[in-house]
């Protein structure tokens, strides 16, 4: 387990990038994280995720339809099968 003080720049971190975080707090945080591996890999996780999120925001789409989920996700699984046979195929010479 790491850093017990990573425990509360989790929790900060959302708001830290709602841009809701006091700006002490804010100094506090990038500190941490300048030198804190696990925290910044959560950094980008968080990064990623809310920037989905608003673009989900921004378009409004209704909620997709159950058989589309599921044609998605089989389309992804066969992506991720392929790419496993291809891996080590492309390795090899
Ligand atoms: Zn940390």
């Amino acid at each position: 387990m790491p850093d017990p003080k990573c425990k509360r720049v989790f929790a900060a971190l959302s708001e830290f990038l709602d841009g809701e975080l006091p700006a002490r707090n804010c100094r506090e945080l990038e500190r941490h994280l300048s030198d804190c591996k696990p925290c910044i890999a959560y950094l980008e996780t968080l990064k990623t995720t809310s920037k989905a999120c608003r673009q989900y925001g921004e378009i409004d789409v209704p909620a997709p339809p159950a058989d589309l989920i599921s044609a998605l996700r089989s389309r992804v699984l066969n992506l991720r099968a392929k790419s496993n046979r291809q891996g080590p195929l492309a390795r090899r010479r």
